[in-house]
């Protein structure tokens, strides 16, 4: 397979029910269409409340199958996995990222286990688990070595779909890893069946806060202004869709949501035969519930109202802590 054409790659896109369903392009909105974010840390027994984050806790392995079972009951099609390792230590090239022991694996493994037909992403990035925060390897200098980052982003994304992930989600914004993934796929014979779902759009956002609590991943020096994209930079975002595209992305996905809905209507039309994905991240998650918490609005109104925009901006599948509620809500309509 050393010299297949990504591009002409596209099993991987519908080979399961949930990845079928996403290239339908429905404007009404479905269970399938939410993916949950989930957070696992490797004490397995763990259940641990999220303080900044209303309902969410970072699940040890042992809690997953009574955690998933009701939500799967209720039609839950995928969930995207993070991984947060609270034990071993970290290094600087994110060693802990594909430990065969670690959180990640061994969760996919269980989820498959107890749940086999639940369609399961895994996020692929280093800086839950690298000693310095960020998202690569890093120079000297502390400033982004992106060959050697792609390289081991792909060997992550290809020991997850080893375990039996479904998709793989590379979150870190490095040049050319869509592509280096896509190819190390195909190398390891799963081209056909791991879907890559590109966050091809993420901006440098003041978003994030509660969810780098949550996987503790915050940067120990420096920020991320020089791999993720600029809140202004529309033209660059635009590009970067396009380039995540042409490099064999099989979904691509705009991070944050509710402040860059016209970047969403932007990939609609550049990429229009794409399943399209966006994150409704921490902070908006958070910001409803500060919200509907202070009386300004009624949570499941605003809920509502936030991913009906980001499905009518062109969205497909959306990535929303709000999952669990939305199994509830679409079988009881208001
Ligand atoms: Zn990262």
């Amino acid at each position: 397979m050393g010299d297949v054409n990504i591009s002409s790659l596209l099993h991987a896109g519908y080979a399961h029910p949930t990845s079928r369903a996403w290239q339908s392009q429905s404007r009404n909105l479905t269970k399938s269409m939410f993916m949950y974010p989930i957070f696992i840390c490797d004490e397995p027994d763990a259940a641990k409340e999220l303080s900044s984050m209303p309902g969410q806790k970072r699940w040890g392995v042992n809690q997953l199958e009574g955690f998933l079972g009701p939500l799967v009951k209720k039609g839950l099609g995928s969930v995207i996995l993070f991984g947060v390792p609270e034990k071993k230590p970290k290094d600087p090239v994110g060693t802990l990222a594909d430990d065969p022991e670690g959180p990640v694996i061994q969760a996919i493994k269980t989820i498959k286990k107890h749940f086999p037909e639940l369609y399961v992403a895994c996020d692929v990035c280093l800086c839950e688990y690298t000693s310095h925060g960020h998202c690569g390897i890093l120079h000297q200098d502390g400033t982004i070595n992106n060959t050697p980052s792609v390289h081991r982003l792909a060997q992550v994304a290809v020991n997850y779909a080893r375990a039996g992930a479904d998709c793989v989600a590379p979150s870190d914004m490095m040049d050319g890893r869509v592509r280096a993934i896509k190819q190390a796929l195909a190398d390891a014979g799963l081209g056909g069946r791991a879907t890559l779902m590109a966050y091809s759009a993420k901006f440098a956002s003041g978003l994030y806060g509660p969810f780098r609590d949550a996987v503790d991943s915050a940067p120990s020096f420096g920020d991320r202004k020089c791999y993720q994209l600029p809140p202004t930079a529309r033209g660059l975002a635009r590009r970067a869709i396009q380039r995540d595209a042409n490099e064999g992305a099989d979904i691509v996905m705009v991070k944050p949501t509710l402040p860059y809905l016209d970047i969403v209507a932007d990939a609609r039309q550049l990429v229009p035969d794409h399943p399209l994905a966006c994150y409704q991240v921490s902070g908006e998650f958070a910001m409803i519930h500060a919200g509907a918490r202070a009386g300004v609005y009624e949570l499941r109104r605003m809920a509502e109202e936030s991913v009906q925009s980001m499905v009518r901006a062109g969205a497909t599948l959306i990535l929303s802590y709000f999952t669990p509620d939305f199994l509830d809500w679409l079988d009881e309509p208001q």
